[in-house]
């Protein structure tokens, strides 16, 4: 199978796991504000030890290869972490969405309808995600790109689920909560086939793609996560679901990738 169809795939099923969390809100049940700022503090030390272990280190492992020069490699691995992050602060400051926590930002934000505000906001979360799995299997790394999305799917479980608690307080339906937080997870897939073809290109590319995906999951992490799990005042439970989450994906990394 081509990396481009395991990119795609593996990305798919990860995003579907957004579904599979909102599954409770389709149900008729809800979660306490201290679980959720629990559960998306996992999300978070996910995401963060994923950025290192499955991409950043891979991806300087892959550039000293290519290159012979750790300095190099890390010079690499530094200007992609920088791109990254630089991209998704574009997107977040042209896209009109709506944050968690801050409320509308972006050009005509008040012209549009809500819900899309919230789609907007997932979307600039996920694509990143799909993106991170589709170059993890660059260089024909199976193992790392199925710890990766094995990592992403578990975290995207708590998303969907956040997500869809949010639209239920802001009076939407069940079963239209349950849609829009599923269909927040299938942007993975177009994320991990760009990653993917992207990193099949050239062995130069996939050093870059590897550090740009971990900067742009950094720059949600810190902009995103991290604030809206601590804004009522559950920072020992979101830290302490940031420290669980770090664990497990270094382990799913180590044993897996
Ligand atoms: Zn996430």
């Amino acid at each position: 199978m081509s990396i481009v169809a395991l990119g795609l795939l593996a990305s798919l099923a990860a995003g579907l796991m957004t579904g599979v969390g909102a599954l409770p809100v389709l149900m008729g049940r809800t979660i306490s504000r201290k679980a959720n700022d629990t559960m998306l503090g996992f999300a978070a030390g996910v995401m963060l030890s994923a950025s290192f272990f499955s991409l950043i280190l891979p991806g300087i492992d892959a550039a000293e290869g290519l290159y012979g020069s750790v300095l190099v490699a890390a010079l690499i691995a530094g200007a992609g972490i920088a791109l990254g992050a630089l991209a998704i602060a574009a997107m977040n400051e042209y896209v009109p969405h709506e944050h968690f926590l801050a409320g509308r930002e972006g050009v005509e934000a008040a012209a549009l309808a809500k819900i899309w505000l919230f789609v907007f906001a997932i979307t600039i979360h996920n694509f990143p995600e799909g993106m991170a799995v589709g170059v993890g299997f660059g260089g024909g790394n199976v193992a790392n790109g199925i710890s990766l999305a094995t990592g992403i799917g578990l975290q995207n479980a708590p998303e969907g689920l956040a997500v869809a608690v949010a639209l239920r307080g802001q009076g939407y339906r069940r079963l239209t909560a349950f849609l829009i937080a599923l269909a927040t997870g299938l942007v993975e897939p177009v994320g991990g086939v760009l990653g993917a073809a992207a990193v099949s290109v050239s062995v130069h590319v996939l050093p870059w793609g590897l550090a740009f995906a971990a900067g742009a999951m950094i720059y949600i992490i810190s902009h995103e996560i991290i604030p809206e799990t601590h804004r009522r005042g559950h920072q020992n439970r979101a830290t302490t679901g940031l420290t669980a989450g770090l664990i497990l994906m270094m382990v799913l990394d180590v044993t897996l990738g």
